[in-house]
């Protein structure tokens, strides 16, 4: 079974923070029970899958790989979390991740570092790392992670999984503990295109208790799915393939452009204006929102809270700078800088002016597209170490992955290859808003 998988290589992968495989096995003999009597109730009950450990689960750890919330049980649960609890499925465990979804590579979590399975060496990208690795490594069917700026889709294409980022606005992110709230959406990580529907159609919904949540009818993702791609436009941007990007990822995906010649999609040229300022934009934008919404963690109400102190404001500073890593004081400097008075019409406002040229852009390029082919990352995974030092380079890795969440729009990060040294390569395709189930037909051709 796959707790049996997990006991055998979650000590060389470390995809979890914690794990309920206890549980899991009570709940799954109690579906087999009721399995031998009638069907599956919904295509998910019963299969074990793993939730990124920032989504909130009732009486189970939410640490959001912080030592700020390393007790936080919390009295709720996340949206999503109570989907899947509708649906059957069988909670295996919260997946490890960088410290509140900040990073791109899951070693700024507080608690450990998890491995590509594909090579120990390397890192499994991030920030939602510890999903993609259980889903590579075989140690969880499906798993969800979180996207701000890429850390569904960037994962997933380091380890060789399908990874989702859905429109925002789709899938409700109540209990999703909150990074960049004009940003972050929730999303699945599978084996394949057709797991990813059908994970996409348990989790999306209207939901009132996320003023954010779209009001819509559900929809099954499955349906249309093996249509093909005869007639679809599918567009290709020079600005996606520019400097820095790895030739054996460049080469994989002019492949992958043959491949859908072939299945009668016909490719075409688009271009953009704005592009090159969406990863700074980017940074501005979810540092300021972030510096906002983790000014909660104060060590008053929940959470960390310093053991010695000499009064309340000395109580904040020491709770702050001994509960939060490096990389989340950075973001919070940042943020604070940009939305200070003085500098927010110079950086906050200017990002959200530039956030706006973006999303025009994509606007005008699916008008002579029905689809974007993009690589997901410059490059495969890189090795565990490489960047820690340089907070810039590591930034780079999400230049394609940033410039969906800014625009709202959908995106999916499908294998297409491996490079040379046997690191999977990731195919990135997105569509305007609400085109999932375009986007899901698209992939699974090529699959
Ligand atoms: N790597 C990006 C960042 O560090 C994206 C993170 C994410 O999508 N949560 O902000």
């Amino acid at each position: 079974s796959v707790v049996n998988r997990i006991d055998a290589v979650e000590n060389s992968t470390a995809a979890y923070l914690s794990l309920q495989t206890e549980e899991a096995l009570i709940a799954a003999r109690a579906v087999d029970e009721k399995l031998r009597e009638r069907k599956r109730r919904t295509p998910l009950e019963g299969i074990p899958y793993g939730l990124k450990d920032n989504m909130c689960t009732q009486g189970i750890l939410t640490t959001c790989a912080s030592k700020m919330l390393y007790n936080f049980n919390p009295p709720y649960n996340a949206h999503v979390y109570d989907r899947l609890i509708d649906e059957g499925g069988i909670l295996l465990g919260k997946t490890n991740m960088d410290e509140f979804a900040m990073g791109s590579s899951t070693e700024n979590s507080a608690y450990k570092i998890t491995h590509n399975p594909w090579d120990l060496n390397k890192v499994p990208g991030g920030s939602s790392g510890g999903s993609a690795v259980a889903v590579a490594a075989d140690t969880a069917f499906y798993t969800l992670g979180s996207d701000t700026g890429g850390s569904i889709r960037q994962p997933a294409s380091f380890c060789g999984v399908v990874g989702m980022k859905p429109t925002y606005g789709l899938v409700s992110r109540y209990g999703l503990v909150a990074f960049a709230s004009s940003l972050d959406q929730i999303g699945p990580l599978t084996k394949d295109v057709e797991d990813c529907a059908l994970v996409l159609n348990a989790i999306i919904g209207h939901d009132a208790k996320d003023s954010t949540s779209l009001k819509l009818e559900k929809k099954d993702y499955t349906q249309n799915l093996k249509q093909g791609v005869k007639g679809l436009k599918i567009g290709v941007a020079q600005a996606f393939f520019g400097e820095g990007l790895q030739p054996e990822v460049r080469k994989s995906l002019e492949e992958a452009i043959e491949v859908y010649k072939a299945l009668g999609a016909e490719i075409v040229d688009v271009s953009f204006q704005h592009l090159d300022y969406a990863l700074s934009a980017y940074y501005m934008i979810s540092s300021a929102e972030a510096s906002s919404n983790l000014a909660r963690y104060d060590g008053i109400r929940y959470g960390y809270r310093a053991e010695e102190y000499d009064g309340l404001v000395d109580l904040y500073k020491k709770t702050r700078s001994q509960g939060f890593g490096d990389e989340v004081k950075r973001r919070i400097m940042l943020g604070t800088y940009a939305l200070s008075s003085g500098y927010y019409d110079a950086y906050y406002k200017k990002a959200m002016q530039v956030r706006t040229l973006i999303k025009e852009d994509f606007e005008q390029v699916f008008g002579g597209c029905d689809v974007l082919l993009t690589p997901t990352a410059p490059t495969t995974a890189f090795g565990i170490g490489e960047k820690t030092s340089n907070p810039l380079e590591m930034y780079l890795t999400d230049i394609y992955t940033v410039p969906v969440n800014i625009a709202g729009i959908p995106g999916i990060s499908i294998p297409s290859g491996l490079d040379n040294s046997g690191m999977p390569i990731g195919m990135q395709l997105l569509g305007p808003i609400l085109s999932e189930e375009n986007l899901l037909k698209v992939a699974w051709a090529f699959e």
